[in-house]
């Protein structure tokens, strides 16, 4: 299968936002083996959406079309692609309804134009909305495939991830099944993770190898192509196994794991609990953990302590502490980290204070960044010397905080 993606929206034309459905979709599909050689962007005009879906089907076997399925006058994919099929439009009943309800629901009338969401096209598969009201299409025609994808970002995962993958597996040849695996790496930089691997990479073609660094963390791709999927995923782990051999130390979680989740994890498979001081991270490291669904169970709490009259009121931190060493010192990290941990009353305390820049606080550096970690038996503090944005800086803390909680 050879793949084209066609995004539309004058707004991505405008510079208004960027394509990120095209982002999401590449990287799916390349996940599922499916190659995709270009990507359009097009305004909401017919004409030229007309002649985007004429182009791209005269070389791809798959064209997937985000946007254009809402209920205004400017949305017309639907529209657009029954023209260029010469296809019916009907209305899809459970789409209709979900529209109907909605409305009823809040005592006020349908604008009319709000039933277009639930057009499809004659003799094409429909993908219910679960997440919004714009269906999307699955319409083969004369053996291309179109697949119409509704433009908001989450609704447009939760119909891929959901619906479209699945019906794009079912129709892959099975004697061609691709597979892939990402394995995710940290404390590693991407040059010295392919030089650990290079024997490997340069003698596997089939899985292929392939590093990728991105936002602190180095992720590896496996891709294995195999007569099925059980004989693809023993590929997988005997690669994965050998790598596992060379560089397993930094290997910290898979696919779609990250470190805060495997923190999250990893305290509640232990039973334990955590409490944060934040000074450089603002709030990062609690976010972080708080996005994951289970982080109840293992947060006490944390606060954000920025100033020093704040390490000092708020956490208790010795003033003469911070008067000898520094706010950015091992002997502050430690103290903000078990004071923390006594005041939440959490198994485990962890602090987080640095200087991200751009200028230098006490004669430090722009990313130095102590880390203190507390238990009961001891306290222990980490330096980092990091560099970057100060948005990096502060992101690399957050990332190796939980690096250290996952191995103390
Ligand atoms: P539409 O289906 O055209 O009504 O799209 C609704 C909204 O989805 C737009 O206002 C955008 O905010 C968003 N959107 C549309 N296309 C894209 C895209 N390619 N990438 C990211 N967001 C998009
Ligand atoms: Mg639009």
């Amino acid at each position: 299968m050879n793949a084209e993606i066609i995004a539309v929206g004058s707004e991505l034309l405008l510079g208004q936002i960027a394509d990120t459905n095209g982002q999401y979709l590449s990287t799916e599909l390349a996940g599922i083996g499916i190659n995709v050689y270009r990507h359009t962007v097009v305004g909401d005009n017919e004409e030229r959406l007309l002649e985007a879906l004429k182009e791209a089907s005269e070389r791809a076997d798959t064209i997937i079309v985000s946007g254009g399925l809402g209920p205004t006058e400017d949305d017309l994919t639907k529209e657009t692609l029954a023209r260029f099929t010469g296809k019916q439009l009907f209305y899809h009943e459970a789409s209709l309804k979900k529209v109907e309800d909605y409305f009823a629901k809040k005592g006020s009338p349908m604008p009319q134009n709000n039933k277009k969401q639930a057009l499809y096209t004659e003799s094409s598969d429909v993908f219910y909305n679960r997440a919004g009201f714009a269906c999307g299409i699955g319409l083969e025609h004369e053996d291309t495939l179109f697949l119409l994808l509704p433009g908001p970002p989450r609704e447009l995962k939760h119909m891929f991830e959901n619906d479209v993958k699945p019906y794009l597996l079912n129709r892959l040849d099975e004697n061609a099944l691709v597979l892939s695996r990402v394995l995710r790496f940290f404390g590693i930089g991407e040059s010295r993770l392919e030089e650990q691997l290079i024997d490997l990479i340069q003698h596997q073609t089939n899985p292929t190898i392939a590093p990728l660094a991105s936002d602190g963390e180095v992720t590896v791709r496996l891709t294995a192509k195999a007569a099925g999927r059980a004989e693809a995923e023993k590929m997988l782990d005997t690669v994965e196994a050998q790598i596992q051999n060379k560089v397993g130390k930094y290997l910290y979680g898979k696919e779609k794991e990250t470190l805060p989740s495997q923190v999250v994890r990893m305290f509640t498979d232990n039973g334990l609990t955590i409490a944060a001081a934040e000074s450089i991270t603002g709030g990062w490291f609690s976010k972080a953990l708080v996005d994951i669904p289970g982080a109840s169970g293992i947060l006490e709490g944390a606060v954000t302590v920025y100033t020093e009259q704040a390490k000092t009121k708020v956490l208790g931190v010795d003033a003469d502490v911070i008067a000898h060493h520094g706010a950015v010192s091992s002997e502050c990290a430690e103290q903000m980290a078990e004071k923390v941990r006594r005041m939440y009353g959490s198994r485990i305390g962890i602090s987080f204070t640095g200087t991200a820049g751009p200028g230098s606080i006490e004669g430090k550096e722009p990313g130095t960044v102590w880390i203190g970690v507390a238990d009961s038996r001891q306290v222990t503090s980490h330096l980092l010397n990091l560099t970057g944005s100060r948005e990096h800086i502060r992101r690399l803390a957050v990332y190796y905080g939980c690096w250290f909680l996952l191995h103390r």
